[in-house]
């Protein structure tokens, strides 16, 4: 395989790839609550997990995705890991393999993938009321994921997905006067989901698996990391 560092890139390649798909399909994928957009520092955000559609996700609310992500000219760039979601070759996988082989554990790192937690949530309470009631797809990083395993997840009664014996969860956003940082933990009682709200719940259920991002298009991968490792010389 020749180097990519050694081929020639162009800008207008991988523009016109990108042009109908962002980066970051992200937003192709449904309705979407982001904690670094849509909640403001100093507020929280409560909210019910609902379970998969599917009953066989062993993850039971949850879906896991794994992307690449990176600064190109500062500007951020993420694109699917082929590998890790889809169970594909994934060359920018290699790439970081590579940096760890020959002992550049930064450059490594900054290819390896990231690994995300994908839910469907019921908006129960938030400063912005027309959020309440409305559903959307939630990402969490892995600490953040983590806090809620750790946070009592597993020693309530029921799945805190549960619509009736179930608990809210809450976000929380705050600044530490250098980043923005985020806490979840789950309410302390459980509580019913509104009954209005319990059998559209169930209408709304989707299969988790639809979140996940179709697999990344070879050709734009390596247009991505021709681009940034040419940003690194
Ligand atoms: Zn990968």
């Amino acid at each position: 395989m020749t180097s990519l560092k050694n081929r020639k890139f162009k800008l207008s390649d991988l523009q016109a790839a990108f042009a109908d798909k962002p980066a970051s399909s992200d937003v192709d994928n449904g309705d979407w609550f982001n904690v670094s957009t849509d909640l403001a520092v100093d507020s929280q955000v409560t909210v019910r997990l609902i379970e998969d559609a599917d009953e066989s996700n062993a993850f039971g609310a949850f879906v896991k995705t794994s992307r690449h992500g990176f600064e190109i000219h500062g500007q951020w760039k993420s694109i699917v890991c082929n590998k890790h979601t889809h169970n594909l070759p994934c060359q920018l996988c290699d790439e970081s393999a590579k940096f760890y082989n020959e002992d550049d554990r930064e450059n490594g790192r900054k290819l390896y993938k990231k690994d995300k937690m994908l839910a469907q949530v019921l908006i129960v309470d938030h400063d912005d009321k027309d959020l309440i009631g409305q559903y959307k797809t939630i990402s969490f990083t892995v600490p953040l994921f983590k806090q809620i395993l750790e946070g009592g997840l597993s020693d309530l009664d029921a799945p805190a997905w549960d619509v009736k014996d179930g608990c809210d969860l809450i976000i929380k956003k705050t600044y530490d006067g250098k980043w923005n940082k985020y806490t979840a933990r789950f309410a302390r009682k459980e509580s019913p989901v509104p009954a209005d709200m319990i059998d559209t719940i169930r209408d709304s259920q989707v299969q988790l698996s639809s979140l996940v991002p179709d697999a990344a298009d070879d050709t734009n991968i390596n247009l991505l990391l021709t681009e940034y490792l040419d940003s690194l010389v």
